[in-house]
C-alpha cells in the first residue's frame, strides 16, 4: 500500500485518494466513508424497514460480498432484521466450489446463514448440461441462459426463505453500463427499469440495489482493506459482449476524467423520471409450467429450457 501524505479527516496515513472529491483517506476513513454511503442509499430511497428479513444474493465476488459485511454491520443498528444469504450454484465444474467456501467463510465470520440452491435441484440441469445441450443451436449465450435462469431461481430462493426483500449487489458501474446499454439499443422500457429498488409486483420479492451509488473501485478497495476474502477467477462462461465495450468505454473516461460515472448516471436518472410508469410491469401473469410471474404464458426460464429440448423438474 503506497501512503499518501495525512487523512483529510484525521491525523493518520492516508492509504486512498478519492480523485473525484479530492479526499485522501486512512483505512478507517475509508471503510467509514462506504458504510455510511451505503447507509443514506438505503435510506434515501427507502429500501430497508427496520423488522425486514433481507436475503443477499451472493455470488462469492467482490461485490457480493462486501455488500453482505455492509449490511452485517449495518444490521447491528436494527435489532429486528435478519439477514441471510443465498448462493445459486449453477453446476459449473471446477468454478464453485471456490465461491461457495468463500461464501461459507464470509457467512460463518459474520454469523449470517447461508442457502444453497442448484440449477440441477431447480431445473434439473446444471449449467455445463445446459451449455452442452445450447452448443451448435445458434440461440442465446450461454452467459443469457443463466441471466434467465439466475434471476428466477434466486425470487424462488428468497420466496422460499420468506424474504421481503431481495439484495443485489450492483454497483455505480453496473448500473450506469445498465442505463448506456439500454439507451444505445433505444430500449427505453429497459432504462426506465433500471432502478436503486425495482417496481413491485406481484410473486417478485422486491429488490434493491444498496451498492448502487458506489464505484466499483471502491468496492474492491473495500475488499482489500477489510480483508474481505472473494472469488478473483471470471466464470468461463464470462462473455465478451456489447457490455465489455460500454464498461471499457466508460473506464476510460473515468480514468481521464474523475467523477464522471456519477455524472453520467445521475444523467441518465434524471432522464428517467421523464419515464416515469414505463417500468412498470403490467400484464404480468403466472407461468403455465412453473407458476412464476412472467410476462407471457410460459416464463423466459422455462422457455429457455424448453427451446434447448431440456424439460424442467416440477418447482416447489
Ligand atoms: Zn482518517
Ligand atoms: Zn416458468
Amino acid at each position: 500500500m503506497i501512503l499518501l501524505a495525512t487523512c483529510s479527516f484525521c491525523n493518520r496515513d492516508a492509504v486512498y485518494v478519492r480523485r473525484y472529491s479530492g479526499e485522501r483517506l486512512c483505512v478507517g476513513c475509508f471503510i467509514r466513508s462506504i458504510e455510511k454511503k451505503v447507509r443514506r442509499t438505503v435510506s434515501r430511497f427507502t429500501m430497508f424497514r427496520p423488522d425486514e428479513h433481507i436475503a443477499v444474493a451472493l455470488s462469492g465476488g467482490k461485490d457480493s460480498v462486501s455488500l453482505l459485511h455492509v449490511l452485517g454491520t449495518i444490521e447491528d443498528a436494527f435489532p429486528h432484521a435478519s439477514v441471510s444469504a443465498i448462493l445459486i450454484d449453477e453446476g459449473v465444474a471446477g468454478y464453485r466450489r471456490e465461491a461457495i467456501e468463500v461464501a461459507e467463510e464470509s457467512c460463518t465470520q459474520l454469523g449470517i446463514p447461508l442457502h444453497i440452491y442448484s440449477f440441477s435441484d431447480l431445473y434439473g440441469r446444471s449449467l455445463d448440461e445446459i451449455a452442452d445441450a445450447s452448443k451448435g443451436r445458434g440461440g442465446l449465450s450461454v452467459c443469457s441462459y443463466c441471466g434467465v435462469l439466475r434471476r428466477k431461481a434466486l425470487n424462488v430462493a428468497a420466496k422460499d426463505l420468506h424474504a421481503s426483500k431481495l439484495a443485489l449487489a450492483h454497483n455505480l458501474d453496473d448500473e450506469a453500463q445498465s442505463m448506456m446499454l439500454s439507451l444505445l439499443r433505444g430500449d427505453l422500457v429497459g432504462l426506465a427499469r433500471v432502478r436503486p429498488v425495482l417496481e413491485k409486483a406481484e410473486g417478485f420479492v422486491q429488490r434493491v440495489k444498496p451498492f448502487c451509488e458506489i464505484l466499483e473501485t471502491e468496492i474492491a478497495f473495500y475488499a482489500q482493506v477489510t480483508g474481505v476474502r472473494f472469488q478473483h477467477r471470471p466464470c468461463p462462461y464470462k462473455e465478451t459482449s456489447m457490455r465489455s465495450d460500454v464498461r471499457r468505454f466508460i473506464t476510460l473516461l473515468e480514468d481521464k476524467h474523475p467523477g464522471m460515472t456519477y455524472g453520467l448516471y445521475h444523467s441518465l436518472r434524471k432522464i428517467q423520471a421523464n419515464l416515469e410508469g414505463l417500468d412498470a410491469k403490467e400484464g404480468l401473469q403466472l407461468c403455465q409450467i412453473c407458476g412464476e410471474p412472467s410476462s407471457g404464458t410460459i416464463c423466459r426460464a422455462c422457455q429457455s429450457l424448453h427451446d434447448l429440448g431440456l424439460t424442467t423438474a416440477p418447482s416447489t
